[in-house]
Protein backbone atom coordinates (compact mmCIF):
# COMPACT_ATOMS: atom_id res chain seq x y z
CA UNK A 1 0.00 0.00 0.00
CA UNK A 2 1.59 3.34 -0.82
CA UNK A 3 -0.07 4.93 2.06
CA UNK A 4 -0.32 3.90 6.08
CA UNK A 5 -2.56 5.74 8.35
CA UNK A 6 -2.26 5.78 11.85
CA UNK A 7 -5.98 5.01 12.61
CA UNK A 8 -7.77 7.14 15.52
CA UNK A 9 -10.57 4.45 15.99
CA UNK A 10 -11.65 1.57 14.68
CA UNK A 11 -13.71 2.85 11.29
CA UNK A 12 -17.56 2.23 11.44
CA UNK A 13 -17.09 0.21 8.25
CA UNK A 14 -19.55 1.93 5.93
CA UNK A 15 -22.70 -0.31 7.44
CA UNK A 16 -25.54 0.49 8.64
CA UNK A 17 -24.63 3.41 11.14
CA UNK A 18 -26.39 6.84 10.16
CA UNK A 19 -25.30 9.88 10.73
CA UNK A 20 -26.89 12.85 12.59
CA UNK A 21 -26.27 14.52 8.85
CA UNK A 22 -28.10 11.64 7.11
CA UNK A 23 -31.40 11.72 9.08
CA UNK A 24 -31.51 15.24 8.68
CA UNK A 25 -34.67 16.47 5.96
CA UNK A 26 -33.58 16.67 2.30
CA UNK A 27 -34.17 20.42 3.18
CA UNK A 28 -30.72 21.04 5.36
CA UNK A 29 -28.81 19.07 2.81
CA UNK A 30 -25.81 20.51 1.46
CA UNK A 31 -26.17 23.39 4.23
CA UNK A 32 -24.12 23.32 7.04
CA UNK A 33 -20.68 21.28 7.78
CA UNK A 34 -21.15 17.56 7.40
CA UNK A 35 -20.84 15.60 10.65
CA UNK A 36 -20.36 11.80 9.72
CA UNK A 37 -18.49 9.23 10.47
CA UNK A 38 -14.72 9.36 10.86
CA UNK A 39 -13.58 6.69 8.43
CA UNK A 40 -10.49 5.33 8.03
CA UNK A 41 -8.26 7.12 5.37
CA UNK A 42 -6.74 3.71 4.34
CA UNK A 43 -10.16 2.57 2.83
CA UNK A 44 -9.50 5.67 0.44
CA UNK A 45 -6.59 3.99 -0.94
CA UNK A 46 -7.19 0.51 -3.74
CA UNK A 47 -5.31 -0.99 -6.47
CA UNK A 48 -8.02 -1.53 -9.08
CA UNK A 49 -8.71 -4.89 -9.81
CA UNK A 50 -10.76 -4.73 -13.33
CA UNK A 51 -13.30 -6.87 -14.07
CA UNK A 52 -11.83 -9.25 -16.66
CA UNK A 53 -10.10 -10.99 -13.62
CA UNK A 54 -13.58 -12.12 -12.93
CA UNK A 55 -14.91 -12.89 -15.78
CA UNK A 56 -18.59 -13.71 -15.84
CA UNK A 57 -20.36 -16.01 -18.27
CA UNK A 58 -23.95 -15.05 -18.49
CA UNK A 59 -26.82 -17.15 -19.31
CA UNK A 60 -28.63 -14.84 -21.63
CA UNK A 61 -28.16 -12.32 -24.80
CA UNK A 62 -30.53 -9.68 -24.93
CA UNK A 63 -31.88 -11.25 -27.62
CA UNK A 64 -32.80 -14.27 -25.80
CA UNK A 65 -35.52 -12.15 -23.48
CA UNK A 66 -38.80 -12.70 -24.88
CA UNK A 67 -39.48 -8.96 -25.18
CA UNK A 68 -41.05 -6.72 -27.47
CA UNK A 69 -39.26 -6.42 -30.86
CA UNK A 70 -39.21 -2.63 -30.76
CA UNK A 71 -37.40 -3.05 -27.54
CA UNK A 72 -35.16 -5.60 -28.60
CA UNK A 73 -34.26 -3.55 -31.99
CA UNK A 74 -33.47 -0.33 -29.46
CA UNK A 75 -31.24 -2.54 -27.65
CA UNK A 76 -29.48 -3.29 -30.29
CA UNK A 77 -29.46 -0.21 -31.88
CA UNK A 78 -28.01 1.23 -28.55
CA UNK A 79 -25.00 -1.68 -28.93
CA UNK A 80 -25.99 -3.83 -26.51
CA UNK A 81 -25.83 -7.51 -26.81
CA UNK A 82 -24.57 -9.34 -23.96
CA UNK A 83 -25.96 -8.17 -20.15
CA UNK A 84 -24.49 -7.11 -17.91
CA UNK A 85 -24.20 -9.86 -14.46
CA UNK A 86 -27.22 -8.02 -12.75
CA UNK A 87 -29.03 -7.91 -16.38
CA UNK A 88 -28.50 -11.03 -16.54
CA UNK A 89 -30.03 -12.48 -13.32
CA UNK A 90 -32.74 -9.84 -12.54
CA UNK A 91 -34.12 -9.22 -16.12
CA UNK A 92 -36.14 -12.59 -16.75
CA UNK A 93 -37.47 -12.68 -12.82
CA UNK A 94 -38.74 -9.20 -13.55
CA UNK A 95 -39.86 -9.98 -16.86
CA UNK A 96 -42.11 -13.35 -14.90
CA UNK A 97 -43.31 -10.56 -12.67
CA UNK A 98 -41.47 -10.77 -9.57
CA UNK A 99 -40.60 -8.15 -6.91
CA UNK A 100 -36.99 -7.69 -6.94
CA UNK A 101 -34.57 -6.38 -4.45
CA UNK A 102 -31.22 -5.57 -7.27
CA UNK A 103 -27.68 -4.89 -5.60
CA UNK A 104 -24.63 -4.29 -7.75
CA UNK A 105 -22.07 -2.38 -7.73
CA UNK A 106 -21.94 1.06 -9.48
CA UNK A 107 -21.95 1.38 -13.14
CA UNK A 108 -22.42 -2.15 -14.00
CA UNK A 109 -25.97 -1.14 -15.68
CA UNK A 110 -28.70 -1.18 -13.20
CA UNK A 111 -31.28 1.00 -15.17
CA UNK A 112 -31.55 -1.87 -18.01
CA UNK A 113 -31.91 -4.24 -15.36
CA UNK A 114 -34.93 -2.32 -14.64
CA UNK A 115 -35.70 -0.58 -18.02
CA UNK A 116 -36.65 -3.85 -19.36
CA UNK A 117 -38.95 -5.70 -17.57
CA UNK A 118 -40.95 -2.36 -17.11
CA UNK A 119 -41.10 -1.10 -20.26
CA UNK A 120 -42.20 -4.55 -21.62
CA UNK A 121 -45.16 -4.78 -19.20
CA UNK A 122 -45.93 -1.30 -20.40
CA UNK A 123 -46.06 -2.21 -23.81
CA UNK A 124 -47.89 -5.60 -23.08
CA UNK A 125 -50.45 -4.30 -21.35
CA UNK A 126 -52.11 -1.28 -22.48
CA UNK A 127 -54.15 -0.84 -18.86
CA UNK A 128 -50.35 -0.70 -17.40
CA UNK A 129 -48.52 2.05 -15.84
CA UNK A 130 -45.21 2.44 -14.18
CA UNK A 131 -43.56 4.73 -11.51
CA UNK A 132 -39.98 5.22 -10.98
CA UNK A 133 -38.40 7.64 -8.32
CA UNK A 134 -34.81 8.55 -8.12
CA UNK A 135 -33.34 10.92 -5.57
CA UNK A 136 -32.03 13.97 -7.51
CA UNK A 137 -33.53 15.87 -10.29
CA UNK A 138 -30.46 15.39 -12.86
CA UNK A 139 -30.67 10.96 -12.05
CA UNK A 140 -34.28 11.46 -12.62
CA UNK A 141 -33.51 13.08 -16.10
CA UNK A 142 -30.93 10.33 -17.33
CA UNK A 143 -33.13 7.54 -16.11
CA UNK A 144 -36.01 9.06 -18.39
CA UNK A 145 -33.91 9.73 -21.18
CA UNK A 146 -32.62 6.19 -21.03
CA UNK A 147 -36.14 5.07 -21.21
CA UNK A 148 -37.14 7.03 -24.08
CA UNK A 149 -34.13 5.90 -25.99
CA UNK A 150 -35.58 2.08 -25.01
CA UNK A 151 -38.73 2.98 -26.28
CA UNK A 152 -38.29 4.73 -29.72
CA UNK A 153 -40.71 4.53 -32.02
CA UNK A 154 -43.45 3.36 -29.75
CA UNK A 155 -46.66 5.22 -28.38
CA UNK A 156 -46.22 5.97 -24.73
CA UNK A 157 -47.22 9.04 -22.99
CA UNK A 158 -44.86 9.90 -20.62
CA UNK A 159 -43.78 12.56 -18.01
CA UNK A 160 -41.11 13.86 -16.03
CA UNK A 161 -42.21 15.33 -12.89
CA UNK A 162 -39.00 16.95 -10.77
CA UNK A 163 -38.56 19.95 -8.51
CA UNK A 164 -37.12 23.22 -9.67
CA UNK A 165 -38.66 22.75 -12.88
CA UNK A 166 -42.41 24.88 -14.08
CA UNK A 167 -45.45 23.14 -13.07
CA UNK A 168 -47.10 24.27 -16.31
CA UNK A 169 -45.39 21.69 -18.42
CA UNK A 170 -45.94 19.15 -16.06
CA UNK A 171 -49.79 19.52 -16.00
CA UNK A 172 -49.66 19.14 -19.75
CA UNK A 173 -48.00 15.31 -19.68
CA UNK A 174 -50.45 15.06 -16.58
CA UNK A 175 -53.69 15.53 -18.73
CA UNK A 176 -52.18 12.99 -21.17
CA UNK A 177 -52.60 10.63 -18.93
CA UNK A 178 -48.69 9.40 -19.02
CA UNK A 179 -48.61 5.39 -18.49
CA UNK A 180 -44.66 6.39 -17.28
CA UNK A 181 -43.79 8.58 -14.50
CA UNK A 182 -40.18 9.01 -13.43
CA UNK A 183 -39.48 11.77 -10.93
CA UNK A 184 -38.28 13.12 -7.44
CA UNK A 185 -40.49 11.92 -4.53
CA UNK A 186 -41.04 15.28 -3.27
CA UNK A 187 -42.42 17.00 -6.79
CA UNK A 188 -44.58 13.49 -7.14
CA UNK A 189 -45.80 13.77 -3.91
CA UNK A 190 -47.12 17.58 -4.44
CA UNK A 191 -48.61 16.19 -7.11
CA UNK A 192 -50.97 13.58 -5.61
CA UNK A 193 -51.35 16.58 -2.78
CA UNK A 194 -52.88 18.67 -5.55
CA UNK A 195 -54.84 15.71 -7.31
CA UNK A 196 -53.07 16.08 -10.25
CA UNK A 197 -51.75 12.67 -10.46
CA UNK A 198 -54.28 9.52 -9.15
CA UNK A 199 -51.59 6.72 -8.04
CA UNK A 200 -54.28 4.09 -8.27
CA UNK A 201 -53.75 2.50 -11.55
CA UNK A 202 -50.24 2.77 -11.29
CA UNK A 203 -49.12 -1.23 -11.10
CA UNK A 204 -45.21 -0.87 -11.29
CA UNK A 205 -42.80 0.80 -9.32
CA UNK A 206 -38.51 1.34 -9.31
CA UNK A 207 -36.90 2.91 -6.48
CA UNK A 208 -33.46 3.79 -7.97
CA UNK A 209 -30.94 4.45 -5.39
CA UNK A 210 -33.69 3.69 -3.04
CA UNK A 211 -31.13 4.24 0.15
CA UNK A 212 -30.10 7.42 -0.73
CA UNK A 213 -33.71 8.64 -1.02
CA UNK A 214 -34.48 7.46 2.78
CA UNK A 215 -31.20 9.07 3.46
CA UNK A 216 -32.72 12.51 2.23
CA UNK A 217 -35.60 12.37 4.12
CA UNK A 218 -38.29 11.07 1.71
CA UNK A 219 -39.30 8.02 3.73
CA UNK A 220 -42.94 9.77 4.50
CA UNK A 221 -43.04 11.26 0.94
CA UNK A 222 -42.55 7.45 0.24
CA UNK A 223 -44.61 5.78 2.10
CA UNK A 224 -47.69 7.93 1.19
CA UNK A 225 -46.87 7.17 -2.57
CA UNK A 226 -46.92 3.74 -2.21
CA UNK A 227 -49.48 3.61 -0.41
CA UNK A 228 -51.07 5.36 -3.24
CA UNK A 229 -50.71 2.87 -5.50
CA UNK A 230 -52.47 -0.06 -6.49
CA UNK A 231 -52.29 -3.55 -5.61
CA UNK A 232 -51.42 -6.52 -7.11
CA UNK A 233 -48.17 -4.16 -8.13
CA UNK A 234 -44.78 -5.09 -8.99
CA UNK A 235 -41.76 -3.63 -7.38
CA UNK A 236 -38.35 -3.05 -7.99
CA UNK A 237 -35.49 -1.70 -5.51
CA UNK A 238 -32.11 -0.68 -6.47
CA UNK A 239 -29.10 0.43 -5.17
CA UNK A 240 -24.91 -0.08 -5.14
CA UNK A 241 -25.77 0.11 -1.05
CA UNK A 242 -28.55 -1.16 0.92
CA UNK A 243 -29.49 -0.29 4.79
CA UNK A 244 -31.71 -1.04 7.26
CA UNK A 245 -34.65 1.53 6.66
CA UNK A 246 -34.75 0.31 3.63
CA UNK A 247 -35.25 -3.31 4.36
CA UNK A 248 -38.11 -1.72 6.42
CA UNK A 249 -39.78 -0.46 3.13
CA UNK A 250 -39.17 -3.38 1.39
CA UNK A 251 -40.87 -5.29 4.46
CA UNK A 252 -44.28 -3.18 4.57
CA UNK A 253 -44.37 -3.03 0.64
CA UNK A 254 -42.88 -5.74 -1.31
CA UNK A 255 -44.60 -8.91 -2.10
CA UNK A 256 -42.36 -11.98 -1.45
CA UNK A 257 -39.41 -10.19 -3.53
CA UNK A 258 -36.17 -12.26 -4.88
CA UNK A 259 -33.08 -10.20 -3.72
CA UNK A 260 -30.03 -10.57 -6.43
CA UNK A 261 -27.08 -9.40 -5.19
CA UNK A 262 -23.84 -9.59 -7.38
CA UNK A 263 -21.48 -7.35 -5.68
CA UNK A 264 -18.63 -8.53 -5.95
CA UNK A 265 -16.85 -6.44 -3.58
CA UNK A 266 -16.97 -3.54 -1.18
CA UNK A 267 -16.24 -0.91 -4.03
CA UNK A 268 -15.91 0.10 -7.20
CA UNK A 269 -13.52 -2.45 -8.77
CA UNK A 270 -12.30 -0.24 -12.06
CA UNK A 271 -11.65 2.17 -9.80
CA UNK A 272 -7.67 2.72 -8.66
CA UNK A 273 -8.05 4.75 -5.10
CA UNK A 274 -5.33 6.94 -3.56
CA UNK A 275 -5.16 9.59 -1.01
CA UNK A 276 -3.39 13.46 -1.11
CA UNK A 277 -2.28 14.36 1.89
CA UNK A 278 -2.17 18.05 2.66
CA UNK A 279 -1.05 20.70 5.76
CA UNK A 280 -2.36 24.09 5.21
CA UNK A 281 -5.59 25.05 3.15
CA UNK A 282 -3.02 26.77 1.06
CA UNK A 283 -1.28 23.46 0.58
CA UNK A 284 -4.31 22.17 -0.30
CA UNK A 285 -5.42 24.41 -2.85
CA UNK A 286 -1.72 24.04 -4.43
CA UNK A 287 -2.07 20.13 -4.80
CA UNK A 288 -5.24 20.26 -6.32
CA UNK A 289 -4.28 23.42 -8.44
CA UNK A 290 -1.11 20.78 -9.67
CA UNK A 291 -3.47 17.52 -9.76
CA UNK A 292 -6.26 19.13 -12.25
CA UNK A 293 -3.15 20.25 -14.27
CA UNK A 294 -1.62 16.64 -15.07
CA UNK A 295 -2.30 15.32 -18.36
CA UNK A 296 -3.61 12.50 -17.13
CA UNK A 297 -6.41 14.16 -15.46
CA UNK A 298 -9.08 14.66 -18.16
CA UNK A 299 -12.73 14.75 -16.93
CA UNK A 300 -12.73 15.37 -13.26
CA UNK A 301 -15.41 15.46 -10.65
CA UNK A 302 -14.74 17.33 -7.78
CA UNK A 303 -16.63 16.94 -4.37
CA UNK A 304 -16.76 19.39 -2.16
CA UNK A 305 -19.30 19.65 1.31
CA UNK A 306 -21.81 22.49 1.52
CA UNK A 307 -23.21 24.78 -1.72
CA UNK A 308 -21.05 27.55 -0.15
CA UNK A 309 -17.84 26.12 -0.36
CA UNK A 310 -18.89 24.52 -4.20
CA UNK A 311 -18.99 28.33 -4.72
CA UNK A 312 -15.69 29.31 -3.88
CA UNK A 313 -13.61 26.23 -4.69
CA UNK A 314 -15.52 26.82 -7.97
CA UNK A 315 -14.59 30.54 -8.39
CA UNK A 316 -11.05 29.98 -7.16
CA UNK A 317 -10.26 27.45 -9.80
CA UNK A 318 -11.84 29.74 -12.41
CA UNK A 319 -9.92 32.97 -11.05
CA UNK A 320 -6.79 30.08 -11.37
CA UNK A 321 -7.11 29.67 -15.24
CA UNK A 322 -9.30 26.13 -15.21
CA UNK A 323 -13.00 26.27 -16.73
CA UNK A 324 -15.30 25.22 -14.42
CA UNK A 325 -18.97 24.26 -13.80
CA UNK A 326 -20.52 23.43 -10.57
CA UNK A 327 -23.66 21.81 -9.19
CA UNK A 328 -25.24 21.84 -6.12
CA UNK A 329 -29.39 22.04 -4.54
CA UNK A 330 -29.00 26.01 -3.82
CA UNK A 331 -28.78 26.51 -7.79
CA UNK A 332 -32.17 27.03 -9.87
CA UNK A 333 -32.76 23.83 -12.30
CA UNK A 334 -31.82 26.29 -15.08
CA UNK A 335 -28.22 26.45 -13.61
CA UNK A 336 -28.25 22.99 -12.75
CA UNK A 337 -28.98 21.74 -16.35
CA UNK A 338 -26.49 23.82 -18.22
CA UNK A 339 -23.84 22.68 -15.47
CA UNK A 340 -24.16 19.35 -16.27
CA UNK A 341 -24.91 19.73 -20.27
CA UNK A 342 -21.59 21.64 -20.13
CA UNK A 343 -19.89 18.52 -18.46
CA UNK A 344 -21.46 16.12 -20.33
CA UNK A 345 -20.43 17.81 -23.90
CA UNK A 346 -17.01 18.68 -22.18
CA UNK A 347 -17.46 22.94 -22.39
CA UNK A 348 -16.08 22.03 -19.27
CA UNK A 349 -13.96 19.19 -17.94
CA UNK A 350 -13.88 20.03 -14.14
CA UNK A 351 -17.39 19.78 -12.37
CA UNK A 352 -17.41 20.93 -8.73
CA UNK A 353 -20.41 19.54 -7.06
CA UNK A 354 -22.15 18.71 -3.47
CA UNK A 355 -23.01 15.29 -2.82
CA UNK A 356 -25.92 15.89 -5.32
CA UNK A 357 -23.83 14.57 -8.15
CA UNK A 358 -22.92 11.56 -6.37
CA UNK A 359 -25.56 8.96 -7.18
CA UNK A 360 -26.39 7.30 -10.44
CA UNK A 361 -25.12 10.35 -12.21
CA UNK A 362 -23.33 8.50 -15.35
CA UNK A 363 -21.43 11.26 -17.93
CA UNK A 364 -19.20 8.76 -19.78
CA UNK A 365 -15.43 9.12 -19.65
CA UNK A 366 -15.02 10.96 -15.86
CA UNK A 367 -10.84 9.88 -15.73
CA UNK A 368 -11.04 11.25 -11.96
CA UNK A 369 -12.96 11.77 -8.89
CA UNK A 370 -11.68 13.88 -6.42
CA UNK A 371 -12.95 14.12 -2.63
CA UNK A 372 -11.97 17.15 -1.96
CA UNK A 373 -13.82 17.05 0.97
CA UNK A 374 -14.09 13.80 2.58
CA UNK A 375 -17.94 11.85 2.03
CA UNK A 376 -20.02 12.15 5.13
CA UNK A 377 -19.92 7.76 4.85
CA UNK A 378 -17.97 5.48 3.46
CA UNK A 379 -21.59 4.45 1.27
CA UNK A 380 -21.39 7.89 -0.09
CA UNK A 381 -17.90 7.02 -1.25
CA UNK A 382 -18.29 4.67 -2.62
CA UNK A 383 -20.87 5.97 -4.90
CA UNK A 384 -19.16 9.42 -5.09
CA UNK A 385 -16.13 7.32 -6.71
CA UNK A 386 -18.08 4.99 -9.07
CA UNK A 387 -18.53 8.01 -10.98
CA UNK A 388 -15.69 6.90 -12.79
CA UNK A 389 -14.23 3.95 -13.81
CA UNK A 390 -18.17 2.79 -15.77
CA UNK A 391 -19.59 0.51 -18.06
CA UNK A 392 -16.10 -1.42 -17.13
CA UNK A 393 -13.35 0.98 -17.95
CA UNK A 394 -10.52 1.92 -15.66
CA UNK A 395 -11.00 5.28 -13.39
CA UNK A 396 -8.75 7.15 -10.56
CA UNK A 397 -10.76 8.44 -7.25
CA UNK A 398 -8.17 11.27 -5.38
CA UNK A 399 -8.92 11.73 -1.76
CA UNK A 400 -7.44 14.96 0.25
CA UNK A 401 -6.54 13.93 3.80
CA UNK A 402 -5.17 16.00 5.89
CA UNK A 403 -1.40 15.42 7.67
N1 LIG B 1 -24.13 0.06 -20.00
C1 LIG B 1 -23.41 -0.94 -20.59
N2 LIG B 1 -24.02 -2.11 -20.84
C2 LIG B 1 -25.30 -2.31 -20.51
C3 LIG B 1 -26.00 -1.31 -19.87
C4 LIG B 1 -25.38 -0.13 -19.61
O1 LIG B 1 -22.25 -0.79 -20.90
O2 LIG B 1 -25.83 -3.39 -20.77
C5 LIG B 1 -23.48 1.32 -19.69
C6 LIG B 1 -24.45 2.46 -19.67
O3 LIG B 1 -24.59 3.04 -20.93
C7 LIG B 1 -23.80 3.39 -18.71
C8 LIG B 1 -23.04 2.50 -17.77
O4 LIG B 1 -23.00 1.24 -18.38
O5 LIG B 1 -22.88 4.22 -19.38
C9 LIG B 1 -23.65 2.42 -16.42
O6 LIG B 1 -25.00 2.10 -16.47
P1 LIG B 1 -25.99 2.50 -15.27
O7 LIG B 1 -26.01 3.96 -15.07
O8 LIG B 1 -27.29 1.82 -15.53
O9 LIG B 1 -25.24 1.82 -14.02
P2 LIG B 1 -25.67 1.73 -12.49
O10 LIG B 1 -24.70 2.61 -11.75
O11 LIG B 1 -27.08 2.18 -12.37
O12 LIG B 1 -25.47 0.29 -12.12
MG1 LIG C 1 -28.05 3.65 -11.45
Amino acid sequence: MPYSYQSRRQSSGGGNSRSAYHAAPNKRRGRGPKHGDYIDPARFVQAARPRTEMAYIPTYQFADFKIDQLIKRNIEFRGLVTPTPIQDQTIPLGLEGKDIVGIANTGTGKTIAFAIPVLEHLLADPRAKALIMAPTRELAQQIMEEMRTLTKGAKLWSALLIGGNAMGPQLRDLRNNPRLIVGTPGRIKDHIDRRTINMLHFNTVVLDEVDRMLDMGFINDMREILQQMGSPRQSFFFSATMNASVNNLIGTFANNPVTVSVKTGESSDNVEQDVITYGSKEDKMAKLHDTLSSPAVTKVLVFEETQRNVERLHRDLESRGFRAAALHGGMTQGQRRRSMNDFKTNGVTILVATDVAARGIDVSDISHVINYAIPGSYEDYVHRIGRAGRAGRLGYALTFVEN
